[in-house]
């Protein structure tokens, strides 16, 4: 039966058989009891399989149209995709702007033989030449973190066809909910689950989804002996948030794009970063993204990091920190991260789900409090 996304996302993980609990219990266990060969156990050590890690996986999988495998973090996911990915000496061709811990990850890799080159993805040539001149894995983002650029996942699915490249998604800011890369041609997607899927700010998570058997095991084979693996109890909060996805994310889509409006005008604002700003990422957007652009955009304060410092200091509501996707608005000035290639100025908003009205006054105020007094 073809149902909605909604559909999917509130029966994530749930059972219809008769007898089952209604909701997902959290399986704390170490060992599974066997005794002989345990051949093809499902389970029988706790690295290998958990019951509530399964139930997430198939709602996760249910989203994405695919197998999903749960991961300790969205990095942990990240790594077991890298390693199953290269053959120990692989060249990751990685975007322009996009998340810092991707390449602080390679860097930790390259004298293991993985090495990484950054290229603007919006320029097609640019991306077509760097996958020719070595065989390498293309590994995408979109819309970015931070700078929210929406890249076009079907001509870069093309592109890595051509070269024989595997080709990866990170999905973090969208979510499966918004954007689905395999149905656009890749080959994997990784997502952190900390950030919109768990949604609570809560949990530290992550996933990665493929049609691919021979990606999906070789991945479950690191997560198993590398011990790469998510908690029960971590697994249950993200399956539970799961279930209200496409709901938080439809009103932080909304919220986001409401409060990016407002600011492009605003006169302390130099410039706002959000795929329905720039033309060329809101026409993608449009054909590969259904139902909002994500709970992230940026802005520039006029002035310097002091400025936007205080700015970020300055509201009452929005709460300073780091992460993104949770139900309350939260801010960063991005470039505190030694790693970040944002500029200083540069602050990074997550939309909550509160009323637009109360987050557009608490941005108003945080920005008046700055204001340059007038001679
Ligand atoms: C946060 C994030 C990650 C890493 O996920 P963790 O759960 O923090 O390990 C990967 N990619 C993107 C785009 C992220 O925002």
């Amino acid at each position: 039966m073809e149902v909605d996304l909604n559909t999917l996302a509130a029966h994530a993980g749930s059972r219809h058989d008769s007898g089952a609990p209604s909701a997902t219990p959290i399986q704390p266990a170490s060992f599974y009891l066997s005794s002989g060969d345990p051949g093809d156990l499902a389970y029988a050590y706790g690295r290998h399989g958990n019951p509530t890690w399964e139930a997430l996986e198939s709602g996760l999988g249910d989203l994405e149209g695919a197998r999903s495998l749960v991961f300790a973090s969205g990095q942990a996911a990240a790594l077991a995709l890298m390693l199953s990915l290269a053959d120990g000496r692989a060249r990751f061709v990685l975007p322009d702007g996009g998340y810092y811990g991707t390449r602080k990850l390679l860097d930790l890799l390259r004298p293991r033989g993985l090495e990484f080159v950054n290229v603007d993805m919006t320029d097609l040539a640019a991306v077509e030449l760097a996958l020719t001149a070595t065989p390498s894995i293309l590994w995408a983002e979109s819309p970015t973190n931070p700078f929210l650029r929406v890249l076009d996942l079907r001509a870069l699915a093309t592109l890595a066809r051509a070269a024989g490249a595997p080709f990866v998604v990170d999905n973090t800011t969208a979510t499966a909910a918004l954007q689905r890369p395999l149905d656009l041609g890749a080959d994997a997607t990784i997502t952190s689950l900390t950030k919109s899927v768990s949604g609570h700010s809560d949990v530290v998570l992550g996933s990665i989804a493929t049609r691919k058997s021979s990606i999906l095991d070789a991945a479950r084979n690191w997560r198993a002996n590398a011990g790469l693996i998510a908690g029960p109890f971590e697994a249950w909060v993200a399956l539970r948030g799961l279930k209200t996805l496409p709901l938080r994310i439809a009103r932080q889509s909304e919220n986001a794009l409401s409060l990016a409006e407002h600011l492009v005008t605003h006169p302390q604002v130099a410039r706002v970063y959000h795929p329905a700003v720039d033309p060329r990422s809101k026409t993608l957007a449009e054909v590969q993204m259904r139902g909002g652009f994500g709970p992230l955009f940026s802005f520039e304060v006029k002035g310097d990091a002091g400025v936007a410092d205080r700015v970020v200091a300055g509201a009452r509501l929005i709460r300073p920190g780091t992460s993104f996707g949770g139900v309350e608005t939260s801010w960063e000035r991005r470039a505190r991260w030694a790693s970040e290639t944002a500029p200083p100025n540069l602050i990074r908003v997550s939309a909550g789900i509160e009323a637009i009205e109360d987050l557009v006054q608490d941005i108003d105020r945080a920005l008046a409090s700055v204001e340059p007094r007038k001679p």
